[in-house]
């Protein structure tokens, strides 16, 4: 087993914290590039932006654009902000809504991985989410005749886009979206995701080169540090909040779904977790502490981290065996169990004495 490597490789934890060392600023200011940070609350997450450009006024007008956008966005998908898309399609009578073509977009993308993960990725699970309390935080385990019938409601592959074959830099509107009575979506699972990839692309051309973004769990990063060398980031320890692996990044993303993020314990002693198993209505009951997907696409990091959490360690295991391979992941099970895709050999570094490795090739 390796040894541990220490905190200080540490540019950025999962828990969100801004670990740049002195040693990096400094390292940024002689070469001239000015690092600025902004922080900001959108889509119920803190989230932070640091960039590097040539001046310290050209890195913090790119860092307020970046909020705007995301804050745009959070207007549009929000499941809660009256009048956004995702609003009005969950809540009027309407037979077609009217919608932006991000949100037609990510209807599109939310099929794909519909389709893709056979299912487990679903963001049409809004009902039942709702009536577990996951939206209001007045938690509560369900009957099981409740939950049947709410199933009916969450078949994603209903929804359609009507015409248009949409730019996504089109904001028009012509795009209209209809779906069966009671449907209702949720993108949560994506949305701070493809917010992370709309945002590296605007610091791009703002002439951004550098940047480290933290999307709550959510880490993106633009390039690579200012002396070249790549972006190491902690995936934490869930049981006591420490970095248990170190993964150098560029020009990627890291995103974390974990079951203890967002739980409650019932009356019964048990706990339900915000991740839920689709074909049953039900919190994910698995052997899981976290799922974390490394890539190039925030989306496909953000959709694959919630769809390999809800099919379990076996699943996902064939899932990357069988698919393209255009992405990576560390589960850390509750075992104290890590498994780890095999590419990630060169990039990742151990700070944990885990009781079992496993490298899936
Ligand atoms: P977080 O947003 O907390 O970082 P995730 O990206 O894993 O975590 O998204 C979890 C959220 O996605 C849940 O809070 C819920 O809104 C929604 N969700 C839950 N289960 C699923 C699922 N199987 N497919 C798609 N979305 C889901
Ligand atoms: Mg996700």
């Amino acid at each position: 087993m390796k040894k541990f490597s220490g905190r200080r490789f540490f540019d950025f934890l999962i828990s969100g914290i801004l670990l740049l060392s002195c040693g990096d600023v400094l390292t940024s200011c002689s070469r001239g590039a000015k690092a600025e940070s902004i922080s900001f609350t959108a889509m119920n997450t803190y989230m932070t932006v640091k960039s590097y450009g040539k001046t310290a006024k050209e890195a913090a007008a790119a860092n307020a654009l970046v909020q705007q956008e995301v804050e745009r966005l959070e207007g549009i998908l929000s499941t809660t902000i009256q009048g956004s898309d995702v609003y009005k399609i969950n809540n009027s009578d309407e037979e077609e809504i009217p919608v932006n073509a991000e949100t037609a977009y990510l209807i599109r993308r939310g099929t794909e991985f519909f389709k893709l993960t056979g299912g487990a990725f679903n963001p049409a699970l809004y009902p039942l989410i709702r009536e577990w309390g996951f939206t209001t935080g007045e938690y509560k385990v369900p009957n099981s005749d409740r939950i049947s019938e709410l199933l009916n409601y969450t078949d994603f592959s209903a929804v359609v886009e009507c015409p248009q074959s949409g730019r996504i830099e089109t904001t028009a509107g012509n795009t209209t979206v209809s779906r069966p009575a009671g449907l209702q979506l949720d993108f949560g699972a994506i949305g701070k995701g493809y917010a992370g990839d709309r945002a590296v692309e605007i610091l791009r051309e703002a002439g951004i080169s550098s940047a480290l973004l933290d999307f709550g769990g959510n880490i993106q990063v633009l390039g690579s540090k200012q002396d070249g060398s790549a972006w190491t980031v902690g995936i934490k320890n869930p049981w006591s909040g420490n970095p248990v692996v170190a993964v150098k990044l560029r020009d990627a993303c890291m995103i974390t779904s974990g079951g203890y993020e967002r739980f409650f314990t019932g009356d019964d002693g048990k706990k339900y977790i915000h991740i839920f198993d689709s074909s049953t209505g039900y919190p994910v009951e698995n052997d899981l502490e976290s799922v974390t997907i490394i890539c190039r696409e925030g989306l496909s990091g953000d959709a694959l981290s919630t769809s390999l959490f809800a099919m379990g360690l076996e699943k996902s295991i064939d899932f990357w065996q069988t698919s393209p391979r255009d992405f990576d992941f560390v589960i850390i099970t509750k075992k104290r169990g890590l498994v780890y895709t095999k590419p990630l050999s060169n990039s990742i570094s151990l700070l944990f004495d885990f009781d079992s490795i496993r490298v899936v090739e």
